[in-house]
């Protein structure tokens, strides 16, 4: 045995422990309750290919971007659906580009819907959410959960999804569908008709994949009733 060898072997081991005890732990999202499909195991991934319903997929998770902090699930996914459907943008500074970001959305107008101190705290409520979208060139539409069957609910996402000029965002509650905890948004981007699941794009991309979920239960989920608006949570679609 070597000089070399005899100092390797000796070594070696103490070497691999401290490694692995330095390493950083890997990105770690929360598990899935039964009932819901993550996009990133096999079965998610089959139902996007097999999916009827995708043309909102791909201009969606092209501005994929994750909420900036606890309260800016709406802010994020406005900012998604204003790049993808690809109206004038202010300034984003940092790359001296014009594209939406969660910080040069806000303005006067979007000020005068809800402040952005606001949004800080508390979120938004849905028709805040619409409200901050009909600040811009778009076409609005807010539907309430409760207003709309679990069959109108279907068909109306159903046919967005199938147009890519239009984009359907999501309020639901997170513990209706199994998932920790409380009022969320998001866009959706897919339907797939033979298991009737669509997939939702969540925005806090550390806390839970895009995920596929069942109709009846994402309905479900938009007919709660929302403790800051006492109304129920629902869709809002946005068009050019
Ligand atoms: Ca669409």
């Amino acid at each position: 045995m070597t000089l070399f060898h005899r100092f390797w072997y000796g070594c070696s081991l103490s070497s691999f422990v401290m490694l692995v005890s330095a390493l950083p732990l890997q990105a770690q999202t929360l598990p899935l309750s039964e009932g819901l499909t993550s996009l990133l195991s096999p079965e998610g991934e089959a139902l996007l290919q097999g999916s009827e319903a995708q043309a909102d997929y791909f201009p969606l998770t092209s501005h994929f971007v994750t909420q900036d902090n606890q309260a800016f699930c709406g802010v994020a996914s406005i900012v998604m659906v204003l790049n993808a459907i690809g109206i004038p943008a202010p300034e984003a500074t940092t790359w001296s580009r014009q594209y939406f970001t969660q910080s040069n959305v806000f303005n006067e107008q979007t000020e005068a819907v809800i402040p952005q101190t606001v949004i800080a705290r508390q979120g938004l409520t849905l028709a805040e959410l619409g409200g901050i979208l009909a600040s811009y060139p778009v076409e609005v539409e807010v539907l309430h959960g409760g207003d709309i069957s679990v069959t109108e609910f279907r068909q109306t996402v159903v046919e967005n999804l199938a147009n890519r000029d239009n984009f359907v965002l999501i309020n639901y509650l997170r513990r209706a569908i199994g998932q920790e905890r409380g009022g969320h948004i998001s866009p959706i981007a897919a339907y797939d008709a033979d298991t009737d699941q669509f997939l939702i794009l969540d925005v806090s991309r550390y806390k839970y994949p895009p995920v596929w979920v069942g109709t009846e239960a994402l309905w479900a989920a938009t007919n709660t009733v929302d403790g800051v608006s006492g109304k129920t949570r629902g869709i809002v679609l946005v068009s050019r």
